[in-house]
């Protein structure tokens, strides 16, 4: 396994072609605006070499029989897919920020049983070949970017029915060594920390969408790959000296659009292309994946929430207030109930074919649903707490001058004996991460990220079992024998 430092200097020799205002990147690891996110993706490699958390952090890989860190395992039982969860609550703990490692560990562990279901049921060869690219990212504890959202243009039309058909990414040509790939993926998590991309289809296929129906793995700075760095809110305070503006000192997360122009992936590397039957499964068991994630991830950045939510009002001589102390229950109410879902979809799990767990997927849509609203009214209640100089509080730099400063100093403090600094550090870590850059990761995120609330309803219909509860009541009104 690495440690932090050895990837930083392994994300340090790729050559990716990034852009960011205007400009391409020279140096994406040291970039102000890009390195708090690496730091959080670093995070995972630390923490796997702490003593304290090497139990969670780490797997013994069925592959190699090997120690690897839990981010490139394959989940082996339902103790392995709650560890998962676990791994994550702490990982959020840590950062308050996403961390970014989950999406490529999640496309892992569903290429895998499909992979295996594809070659028994068709005869392909896929699953050894992704089985050899997983071995390596295992040895090498590499970081890949589970690519899967298409930007999808009109979402009335079918991929092949655009105007544009790189509007969802597509073999534009089969060669004998291997194939061209031309389109785009949105929205890509943690693009410019990681060593490689996994790409996935987007949504179920049908058979006019076989060039569609494709998923491989590439370097990230595979020749044609672009990455345009997505902006955050309140972004650029991570280019100003201090730390206090930032909220969150160290880290942070990031996103990307990247673009494919004619990128060669040999067949090695390819482990679907055009067995557009087995797209649905692949779509449905990542994206269960990755809503169990969000039972863990956001349940850990919501600990660190819920902290500088009672903290602030500890600064503010208020924590004993009765509406207080109740305001900070329901927090943690709303928290652990996530942490409730994440934790039954994983106790649910199941084998599949290949030997690779599955959480339940009814209850992990459950989950995911869940997580669109409790962190909103987390972050509203956190919001109440601070009090409106969260949001209108002067900048560090005020803070600092010699004339202005004695004067915030003054009036912006809080409770007796608590540092007016520490005050101001609290509501910025809250405004960090309900409206600021962090709030991506955990308020927006919590909504769109695997996937947004309308895509787990439709799960939930189709996995709610209604037809089996409409015979529960016709036999109890007396309509039907229960014959079973
Ligand atoms: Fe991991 Fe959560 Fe970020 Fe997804 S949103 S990559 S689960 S930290
Ligand atoms: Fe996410």
């Amino acid at each position: 396994m690495l440690t932090a430092e050895q990837y930083l200097e392994s994300l340090r020799r790729i050559k990716y072609r990034a852009y960011l205002f205007g400009e391409q990147l020279e140096n994406v690891a040291d970039h102000p605006m890009v390195r708090p996110s690496i730091n959080a993706v670093a995070k995972t490699y630390e923490l796997a070499g702490d003593p304290r958390y090497e139990k969670l952090m780490t797997a013994e890989s069925n592959l190699s029989g090997k120690k690897i860190n839990r981010f490139t395992h394959l989940h082996q039982s339902a103790g392995d897919l709650i560890d998962k969860v676990k791994m994550q609550r702490l990982v959020g703990q840590k950062t308050a920020a996403c961390f970014q490692r989950c999406v490529g560990l999640d496309a892992f562990n569903a290429v895998d049983s499909v992979t295996y279901e594809m070659d028994r049921e068709l005869g392909t060869g896929y699953h050894v070949r992704f089985r050899n690219f997983l071995q390596r990212v295992q040895n090498e504890d590499l970081v890949v970017d589970g690519a899967m959202t298409d930007p999808k243009g009109d979402r009335s039309l079918r991929p092949s029915r655009q105007a544009d058909p790189d509007l969802f990414l597509r073999v534009s040509e089969k060669r004998k060594d291997g194939i061209i790939i031309r389109g785009a993926k949105a929205h890509q998590t943690g693009a410019l920390s990681s060593h490689e991309i996994l790409v996935m289809p987007t949504l179920a296929m049908g058979p006019e969408d076989e060039d569609y129906s494709v998923c491989f793995a590439t370097p990230a700075d595979t020749a044609g790959i672009i990455y345009v760095y997505g902006r955050q809110s309140c972004d650029t305070r991570k280019l100003e000296e201090g730390t206090i503006d930032v909220g969150n000192c160290r880290y942070g997360g990031h996103e990307c659009l990247v673009i494919f122009e004619d990128v060669f992936i040999p067949w090695e590397r390819v482990f679907m292309c055009g067995e557009h039957q087995y797209t649905a499964a692949l779509v449905e068991r990542f994206a269960g994946y990755h809503r169990q994630s969000y039972g863990g991830c956001k349940v850990g950045v919501g600990d660190v929430l819920i902290g500088a939510a009672a903290q602030a009002a500890e600064y503010n001589g208020i924590s004993n207030a009765s509406h207080i102390k109740d305001k900070i229950i329901e927090m943690i109410h709303l928290n652990e109930t996530l942490y409730s879902c994440g934790i039954a979809c994983s106790s649910q799990g199941c084998a599949t074919a290949s030997g690779t767990y599955l959480i339940d997927l009814l209850l992990a849509n459950v989950c995911k649903q869940n997580v669109t609203r409790f962190p909103y009214e987390i972050s509203r209640l956190a919001e109440d707490i601070a009090g409106g100089l969260m949001v209108t509080m002067p900048s560090e730099q005020d803070f600092r001058h010699p004339e202005i400063g004695p004067y915030l100093e003054k009036y912006l403090q809080g409770a007796e004996g608590v540092p007016t600094e520490h005050r101001l550090r609290m509501l910025r870590l809250i405004e960090n991460l309900t409206l600021g850059a962090a709030a991506v990761g955990y308020r927006t995120e919590s909504m769109h990220g695997a996937g947004s609330p309308q895509a787990q309803r439709i799960m939930i219909r189709r996995q709610g079992g209604l037809d089996q509860k409409k015979k529960l009541a016709r036999v109890i009104a007396g309509i039907e024998e229960d014959r079973e």
